[in-house]
């Protein structure tokens, strides 16, 4: 980072103006500054890349950083299926059903034209080797261990096809030695991924130690992306370099082109880390950190993991079920086996079993979402002497049913109950409130929960003016709340992907439609 002063970049003389955007360069006049412009205006970025004895490399801002600002904008380096993935098309990553098949690898396409796609050609002939061996013949959910060396493959053929590619990839983390110590993923890698290129495929363009490297590298650095309308992995090199953080200040989202955009959500002030989320906000603690340590093969210590009220949202929370009024908490939220206790009667409880109940009611609440809106209420109303209101498990009912109300289609605004309006208002505010604290600012659970407030609030006035429940001025009060919220959902929203293109528009004429305005 620029501080004091250094040498012009083009002509070497001392120098002590630099350039403001990212402040990395000096310069010893506005004219070597204009001359170096064409040059640098690739490179000039607000943030440097450091390295911390603890997160290993990140990247931090060098200047503040406003909410909304694009900080980076990069092409992956390969993209592939999953690790785990069911059979998709090896030229689109499309859903095949097993009509069309490669005529030289026998992998299943979506049409013939994938024959010669980008992503397939280097490979194919490597696949060929095998074809005839690999059978591949159901096309429904269940993952296929033929898939399993496919990106692993497409970064090793970056050696020979892309020399500077691979360089970028190899610089990368692996985690291998941790990787290692998991006995059952080094299992599956050395069997599905290893032994298949070399025994099965009769790869013999990479040492097995090598390919074991590079499933390091993809395990510890790949984004999941959607393309076609499948979940893929990619790698970004840049991306890859932000920390991880559960309260992360960027988001970022990938478009069909597979470029993937990194925005800031909130405004990121000089020197601070910029962070973003390799695990979903809405869960809590105990799954975060399971999640994180399963995937990516760290445990995170981030600010909200080490509070046993995650910022005070409770979504980790229990209620006592000795006193029936305290709340129980871990005693040591970075210790997964640390008891839970009772912050009024002391009652303690085993890590063991918070687990169990948790994995119980994970179990419970996916079979209830797939219904309606009754079990999703029924839930709320039979956990409420065990968990706190501000319970992950809770959050995950109450979203889930604001997404329900007004939009399902037994469930149109003209539908609903007062009660049910004033519920979706309700648990909208609590969400909202949620989400300023740890999803703050432009995120797109913000933004998602302000359209549905907005729609609920405005549904809700006509309900009660038609009514006579409020007057015209009342219920003016409720429009331009709504129409604040409007405005804010539509500045996050615009920038989601399936929101560019019109997508945004239709769906507020949907609603203007539906709420009759
Ligand atoms: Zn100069
Ligand atoms: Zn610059
Ligand atoms: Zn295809
Ligand atoms: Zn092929
Ligand atoms: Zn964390
Ligand atoms: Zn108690």
């Amino acid at each position: 980072m620029a501080e004091g002063g250094g040498s012009c970049e083009i002509c070497n003389k001392p120098a002590r103006q630099f350039c403001s955007s990212c402040r990395g360069v000096f310069y010893c006049s506005r004219e070597c500054q204009k001359q170096d412009w064409k040059n640098h205006k690739g490179k000039c970025k607000p943030y440097v890349l450091l390295k911390h004895p603890v997160y290993g490399r990140h990247l931090v801002a060098t200047r503040d950083i406003r909410a909304g600002e694009v900080l980076l904008k990069e092409a992956p380096l390969v993209v592939g299926p999953k690790q785990k993935s069911h059979p998709v098309c090896l030229g689109c990553h499309k859903r095949v059903d097993g009509t069309t098949f490669c005529p030289a690898c026998h992998y299943p396409l979506c049409s013939s034209a994938c024959h010669y796609s980008r992503f397939h050609k280097d490979e194919c002939g490597v696949l060929a080797k095998a074809s005839g061996k690999i059978k591949i013949d159901k096309f429904d959910s269940t993952a296929h261990p033929a898939y399993e060396c496919i990106t692993p493959l497409r970064c090793l053929l970056l050696r020979h096809t892309d020399p500077r590619k691979w360089q970028t990839l190899s610089d990368l983390q692996d985690n291998v030695e941790n990787i290692k110590n998991n006995s059952e993923m080094e299992g599956v890698i050395q069997r599905n991924t290893v032994d298949f290129l070399k025994n099965f495929i009769e790869y013999e363009g990479a040492e097995g130690s090598e390919v074991f490297r590079v499933c390091g590298i993809l395990l510890t650095n790949s984004f999941e992306v959607k393309h076609n309308g499948q979940r893929i992995r990619g790698v970004y090199p840049q991306a890859a370099m932000c920390a991880h953080d559960c309260r992360p200040n960027t988001k970022h989202h990938v478009d069909q082109d597979l470029y993937l955009t990194i925005r800031a959500t909130v405004v990121i002030r000089k020197g601070a880390s910029i962070t973003t989320t390799y695990t979903n906000t809405l869960w809590n603690t105990l799954q975060r950190r399971k999640q994180l340590k399963l995937s990516k093969y760290f445990l995170c210590g981030c600010r909200r993991c080490s509070e046993p009220s995650e910022l005070g949202t409770h979504l980790s929370t229990l209620m006592c079920s000795e006193c029936s009024v305290g709340h129980v908490q871990s005693t040591a939220p970075l210790d997964s086996n640390a008891p839970w206790a009772c912050l009024k009667c002391g009652h303690q409880v085993q890590a063991r079993t918070v687990d169990w109940g948790d994995q119980m009611l994970y179990k419970e609440l996916r079979g209830v979402e797939q219904s309606t809106v009754r079990p999703l209420e029924d839930f709320l109303r039979h956990y409420q002497k065990a968990l706190h209101p501000g319970h992950r498990f809770f959050v995950e009912a109450k979203f889930a049913l604001i997404k329900y109300y007004g939009n399902h289609p037994n469930y149109r605004y003209r539908d609903l109950s007062r009660e049910q309006l004033e519920k979706k208002v309700e648990y909208s505010r609590e969400l909202l409130g949620l989400a300023d604290t740890i999803d703050p600012g432009l995120s797109l659970l913000r933004g998602t929960v302000l359209f549905e407030l907005q729609a609920a609030l405005v549904a809700l006035s006509k309900m009660l003016l038609s009514n006579d429940i409020i007057t015209k001025d009342g219920s003016q009060d409720y429009m331009t709340e709504a129409v604040r919220y409007l405005k804010e959902a539509t500045e996050i929203l615009k920038h989601e992907p399936e929101m560019e293109n019109g997508g945004l528009d239709a769906k507020l004429k949907v609603l203007s439609e539906e709420l009759e305005i």
